[in-house]
């Protein structure tokens, strides 16, 4: 329906920006499904769905034999994925630990914030933002406070479109038997993420990015042992996971959650499953971000990071000669793509391109020709 006072955008414009992401119509549809109450049964088996769901995406449904089945679980929150990062934050790093934060991005720098706020005792290991983290810089500053009980980190560093390297620093923490916390809030989904072999503690992510879901819901996958005994106070009532856990076990919610995007969330989780999960929308990102990537490249429009630095989600460009960041941007939304600008210093210089959503390779090509045509 359109309606000339309220004017709907071109709905076939295309989202490059990182979220919210285009969604396909078998999700857009889902936000159709009847009207719940959210203290009834029905909510309650959507709500533990999708708590399922999120669990398959990394396998860890079937953990199984040798360490039950209940050691992990999925925590819905009504909120965007800020809400997850600092609910994930401000419940699991307890009065008596230190958190470590390594930040090199804005994301990196919102979990310092996030700390701060609720008087976290926090240090931080802070990088330029295009740089990559430093492992030895890390290893000294382990050595030199012996104290850090939890590490936070993000994964895909969405500023730059830089892919941290999980691997490595899981395996420094759990050498050290340091909690870690990771933000996969952009590369849930889409990138590898092994909680077990890695030995991950909780990670906070969103409906909306690479699970292609609507805005409005977000969560965090923790190991229940993490949690908070039930005698703490909690630094936060709306975003303790505690509750939120204890409650979601027993089918019910603390507050009233986003019904209509729960629904979105479910079907698109199940339409992931559907078309192979985590690897294959790896795969598929990938092949779009290289397309982007080649096609850019012939004319000249260099990425931020260097080869292999990116994750397949999004990637970082400097931006042609002679334009600013808007000239851009307008002339490009004009023929219906959404490009996303840089963050603080980084504002003037680059446009990032995401390849998430229900976008197609046809898309993309397309994306390539209007900027051949543009500059
Ligand atoms: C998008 C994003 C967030 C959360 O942003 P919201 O606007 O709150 O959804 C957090 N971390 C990373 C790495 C992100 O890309």
């Amino acid at each position: 329906m359109t309606n000339a006072q309220y004017p709907m955008t071109n709905d076939k414009m295309i989202l490059l920006n990182p979220g919210p992401v285009n969604l396909s119509d078998r999700v857009r549809n889902a936000l159709l499904n009847p009207d719940l109450c959210h203290r009834e049964v029905e909510f309650s088996q959507l709500q533990s769905r999708i708590r399922e769901q999120l669990l398959q995406v990394y396998d860890l449904e079937g953990v199984g034999v040798a360490q039950p089945r209940h050691r992990w679980a999925a925590v819905l929150l009504t909120g965007s994925g800020t809400a997850a990062m600092e609910a994930m934050v401000s419940t699991l790093v307890p009065r008596n630990g230190k958190l470590l934060v390594i930040e090199n991005g804005v994301y990196g720098e919102r979990i310092s914030k996030i700390a701060k706020i609720h008087d976290i005792n926090y240090i931080t290991l802070s990088h330029p933002w295009d740089a990559e983290i430093d492992i030895k810089r890390l290893i000294k500053l382990l050595d030199e406070n012996a104290d850090i009980t939890h590490l936070a980190v993000v994964h895909h560093e969405t500023t730059t479109g830089r892919l941290n390297n999980l691997v490595e620093i899981a395996a420094i923490c759990q050498q050290r038997r340091i909690q870690i916390l990771v933000d996969a809030v952009s590369s849930f989904g889409a990138e590898e993420l092994n909680f077990e072999d890695w030995g991950i503690t909780a990670c906070a992510a969103t409906a909306n990015k690479c699970l292609h879901g609507v805005p409005g819901t977000s969560f965090v996958i923790l190991r229940r042992d993490a949690l908070p005994s039930a005698d703490t106070i909690p630094r936060t009532l709306y975003l303790d996971l505690a509750t939120y856990c204890q409650q979601q076990d027993k089918g019910g919610t603390p507050f009233t959650q986003s019904v209509q995007t729960f629904y979105a969330l479910a079907e698109a989780l199940q339409e992931m499953a559907e078309a192979g999960g985590w690897r294959a929308r790896h795969s598929y990102y990938s092949k779009l971000a290289n397309l982007v990537r080649d096609g850019l490249a012939s004319i000249g429009i260099k990425p931020l990071l260097p080869e292999g630095s990116s994750s397949v989600v999004l990637n970082a460009y400097y931006l042609p000669d002679n334009f600013s960041y808007e000239e851009f941007h307008d002339q490009l939304k004009a023929q219906d793509f959404v490009i996303y600008s840089g963050q603080g210093n980084l504002a003037k210089s680059i446009f990032r391109v995401s390849t998430m959503g229900a976008i197609t390779q046809d898309d993309m090509e397309r994306f390539v020709n209007v900027v051949k045509q543009i500059i």
